[in-house]
């Protein structure tokens, strides 16, 4: 299979080069030259299927011609290896828990495919990878745990000191082996500055083998279908088939992006909602045909805190460009701090389910979406506990914290230290064997 840019200014390229691209030359996306329909008898058995084999024969479709089937399932198997289960949370309303992985977020799933299917290409290479990641919290918890162990590969992640929380510190500069903790002296703007000095550097290019692990990466944004498939196997086995919405707390909308690739290669979904926070960039889209960027506004749901949504262009590119078929199948809301408190807590206390504060948003939005007759899933992004401050404060009521948390908050933070200058970052990459 050949990716191409969404730009159009770059040449095709192989999943390889995509893969460890990351973005194109043209800084376009890189988008599969086609989506292949799956057939019938698939979506009737799936209901039996487990979540692993139904995702290798997605990732079959995808990835099918470029890796051996072994190999394949091998990677497949290795990255789920966590239940995504669908909850009900009351009437034809269900929540697609994706907060079972290592960090308690749906990431978990995009970041260890992706790990994995890099110390695929590297295998037999003399140089190790060395992957660069800027964080501003999230991010860098995902990448890290996805490549933790993974032969072949060095992980750096920036971050910027005494700016992201401590949890989510834990959650990257605990681990050792092969990932290092670089703590810059500075803010996210400049941890990814940095990074992308990086990757321009005529002498870092020549002597090593540098890549990067962001969002819009295919390896992170296609195995992102995986789970809409089995939420809709899980609706199977209720005797549930038909109008079904999907709905997706989106910032960059890689992740609603993933369903709406699953739903044309055949996923029998009715139609999607895009829930955003008050970043609603997408939904004005919507009512205007406009598309706008704005910078950011920070909010409570602060991983949906996106102004210039970068997937926005692979939605364009799946529908041709037309707004109005954009629109058939994608509806939009948008809800203020306020509203989300007051969500989040009104589902705690009337039906005793915790949401987080982005899953609150794409369950605001099927609750006030929904018609009769319809079923309703909505992806529970992360867990609760990972906002506890924010949430306990919310339902005035603790929030008990999962052992995989907590085993981070024990672990010991070990980090380098970094001025937020290129020649100091330059100096240290260049000091590594
Ligand atoms: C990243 C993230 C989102 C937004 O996902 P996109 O693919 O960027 O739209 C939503 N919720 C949580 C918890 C996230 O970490």
């Amino acid at each position: 299979m050949r990716y191409y840019s969404t730009n159009r200014q770059a040449p095709s390229a192989t999943l390889e080069e995509a893969v460890s691209r990351g973005l194109a030359p043209d800084k376009g996306l890189y988008t599969p030259e086609t989506i292949k329909r799956l057939p019938p008898a698939f979506f009737h058995n799936m209901g039996e299927m487990s979540f692993q084999e139904i995702s290798f024969i997605v990732a079959e479709a995808f990835f099918g011609e470029d890796i051996d089937a072994n190999e394949l399932k091998n990677i497949v198997y290795d990255t789920l290896c966590f239940d995504a289960p669908l909850v009900k949370v009351h009437d034809a309303i269900y929540s697609l828990e994706l907060f079972h992985g290592p960090t308690l977020a749906f990431k978990d799933v995009g970041a260890r495919f992706m790990a994995r299917l890099l110390a695929y290409f590297n295998k037999g290479k003399r140089k190790e990878m060395r992957v660069l990641v800027a964080t501003s919290g999230d991010t860098g918890s995902a990448v890290a745990n996805g490549f933790l162990g993974v032969p072949g590969i060095q992980v750096y992640v920036l971050y910027p000191k005494g700016k992201v929380s401590e949890i989510q510190e834990k959650q990257f500069t605990t681990l050792g082996r092969n990932i290092t903790a670089i703590e810059v002296n500075g803010t996210f703007d400049d941890c990814q500055r940095l990074v992308k000095s990086a990757f321009m550097d005529k002498d870092l290019q020549k002597t090593m083998n540098l890549t990067s692990a962001n969002s819009i990466n295919v390896a992170r944004f296609l195995p992102q279908s995986f789970y809409y498939f089995y939420a809709y196997a899980q609706l199977l086995r209720l005797d549930i088939t038909d109008d079904v919405v999907i709905c997706v707390p989106s910032g960059n909308f890689g992740n609603i992006t993933a369903g709406l690739f699953a739903k044309r290669m055949g996923l029998p979904v009715k139609r999607f909602i895009a829930a955003n926070n008050r970043n609603d960039i997408f939904l004005q889209y919507l009512r205007t045909g406009k598309y706008e960027p704005r910078p950011s506004i920070q909010t409570l749901a602060n991983a949906m805190d996106v102004g210039a949504p970068s997937n926005f262009a692979r939605v364009v590119e799946l529908y041709g460009g037309s707004h109005s078929a954009i629109c058939a199948d994608i509806a939009g809301a948008a809800y203020s701090d306020d509203q989300i408190r007051e969500t989040l807590a009104d589902v705690y206390h009337r039906y005793h389910y915790l949401l987080d504060p982005h899953g609150t948003c794409g369950y605001r939005a099927l609750a006030e979406g929904l018609q009769t007759g319809e079923t309703g899933i909505f992806l529970e992004t992360a867990h609760p506990a990972k906002f506890c401050g924010t949430v306990e404060e919310i339902i005035g009521d603790k929030v008990e914290i999962p052992e995989t948390l907590q085993r981070f908050m024990q672990g010991k933070k070990q980090t380098i230290p970094l001025e937020a200058d290129f020649f100091s970052f330059k100096r240290y990459l260049s000091s590594l064997k």
